[in-house]
């Protein structure tokens, strides 16, 4: 899949659209989830062109995906999560709902989220 230079965190990178930011770095943007589905939400992306975590993982610089990497754990730190746990989730492509194609990983905190993923109501 070719990346879409219009997503809207693309837009986001580029300052067209605004954003609750709570990090950035020469490798990441990270800011709050516009619809929180928990008390803590924040999406962390990296300021590359990446579809997805298949296309960073298969074609990112080390120095990109170590700053991912580092920049998901210390976003979680500053967000106050560490303590009492978070969970981080990325999804990928049709079958995970992923619904804007830049990769982002989730941080979900603040409450308990329970043991995994809800499947959805058939
Ligand atoms: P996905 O389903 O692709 O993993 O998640 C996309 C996430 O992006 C959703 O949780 C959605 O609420 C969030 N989102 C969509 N548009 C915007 C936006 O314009 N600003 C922010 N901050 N979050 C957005």
């Amino acid at each position: 899949m070719a990346y879409d230079k219009d997503n809207i965190f693309a837009r986001i990178l580029r300052g067209e659209i605004p954003c609750n930011k709570v990090h950035e770095d020469e490798h990441t943007l990270a800011f709050h989830d516009i619809n929180p589905q928990t008390p803590v939400h924040v999406l962390v992306i990296p300021k590359g062109d990446y579809v997805s975590m298949d296309d960073f993982s298969a074609n990112a610089s080390e120095a990109e995906i170590a700053g991912f990497v580092r920049a998901i754990g210390l976003v979680a730190r500053q967000l106050g999560v560490v303590e009492n746990g978070y969970r981080f989730l990325a999804n990928n492509g049709a079958d995970a709902h992923q619904e804007v194609p830049h990769l982002h990983v989730h941080i979900f905190g603040g409450k308990n989220l329970g043991r995994m993923i809800k499947p959805p109501e058939k």
